[in-house]
């Protein structure tokens, strides 16, 4: 299930949170920056001969182009590479969309959103930096149906120092009753170079609680936890980041983009050096350094890593070493599978880092 990733790094203003590689829209930027995906794309193309399944519009805010740059972006892509997408994604900010755009991006093909809210509580958007109010967000959705999308996943953030287990209801009230199809959350981290760097973070067992009462608030209407931040109505799980999840092959096109063929992992310049034409850097993917990056993004998803994957893929002494990893730090060993519990999931980074230092 190959996926194709086109990263668009422009915003209206920097989020005081954000620690993406994002610079303000300027259209005298995007058109070099069309330019050098063109390049790009013609050079790509040779390596990556697969039919991409998925196409996934990222950023920044891709949302913040105008249409003709947009299309310009889709005409390098289909022009250069074999597109048969069941999820054509892009992901668009409330306060850079209108219904028009919207529509226009149906019109294209593009059949998934993935909107941008956070929160719906304004002070806690404030504080994040954001720049639209919880109603701006619901003003976006209810465009995006409008539009005619019947794919629509939002992203939140828990953990804000203001949220208490009453806004952070509030929103996820308001917010399921949208329905939409997909809802990604995670947890607000606090990222060197970023103004929250260094403010004080809520406490660690509020947030462990407003994380578990999300799940099971979104449980109870209807949503399936498939991956740690990822919830989904059965059906309308995230097919291009399964196949990040699975080890598939993807093709990252862009500044600071990343692919990967099977073989290596290539990682794309900042902007200004891509825009100057500096080119990627490659790494081997080693038999450890894949072993780790299957744990890791095994143990992320609801239903853990196959024990005869690993065995097939890295032989039955990992298997084993595994099995006896997880059963010291108390995860769910089922049958053929192994799995972070409910109860742990909340630290499960720390988890995956123990296993993978001891495994890798
Ligand atoms: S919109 Fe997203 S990418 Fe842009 S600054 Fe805010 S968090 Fe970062």
């Amino acid at each position: 299930m190959p996926g194709l990733y086109i990263h668009i790094p422009f915003c209206v203003r920097k989020c005081r949170y954000c620690a993406f590689h994002s610079v303000p829209y300027s259209p005298k930027l995007v058109k070099p920056y069309i330019e050098s995906l063109q390049k790009e794309a013609e050079k790509r193309k040779e390596v990556f001969r697969v039919t991409f399944d998925t196409v996934y519009i990222g950023g920044g805010t891709p949302s913040i182009l105008h249409t003709a740059e947009l299309l310009e972006i889709l005409k390098i892509i289909n022009y250069n590479f074999n597109l048969s997408p069941q999820e054509f994604t892009i992901e668009v900010n409330p306060g850079t969309v209108d219904r028009e755009k919207l529509t226009y991006y149906k019109s294209k093909g593009i059949n998934r959103l993935s909107i941008g809210i956070q929160s719906l509580n304004d002070k806690e958007l404030e504080y994040l930096g954001r720049i639209h109010t919880g109603k701006e967000a619901v003003k976006c959705f209810e465009d995006a149906r409008y539009a005619g999308f019947e794919n629509i996943s939002i992203d939140l953030i828990y953990g804000i120092p203001l949220q208490d287990k009453n806004s952070w209801h509030s929103t996820l009230n308001g917010i399921t009753v949208l329905n939409p199809e997909h809802i990604s959350a995670y947890s607000l981290s606090y990222e060197p170079e970023t103004p929250l760097y260094g403010e004080e973070p809520m406490k660690e067992d509020l947030e462990e609680k407003l994380y578990y009462n999300m799940i099971d608030y979104l449980k109870c209407k209807g949503y399936k936890q498939y991956e740690i931040s990822s919830f989904a109505i059965s059906g309308y799980e995230s097919r291009h980041n399964i196949n990040y999840w699975g080890g598939g092959i993807y093709l990252g096109l862009g500044a600071s983009a990343h692919s990967y063929d099977g073989t290596y992992r290539y990682a794309n310049p900042r902007l200004y050096d891509y825009i100057k034409g500096k080119p990627h850097e490659r790494e081997k993917i080693t038999a450890e350094k894949a072993l780790e990056e299957c744990i890791m993004l095994g143990l992320r998803k609801r239903a853990g890593i196959s024990l005869p994957e690993i065995s097939h893929r890295f032989g039955r002494t990992v298997a084993e070493k595994l099995i006896n990893e997880a059963s010291i730090l108390g995860l769910d060993i089922d049958g053929e599978r192994v799995l972070v519990p409910r109860d742990k999931q909340f630290v499960s980074d720390a988890i995956i880092l123990s296993i993978t230092s001891h495994l890798c």
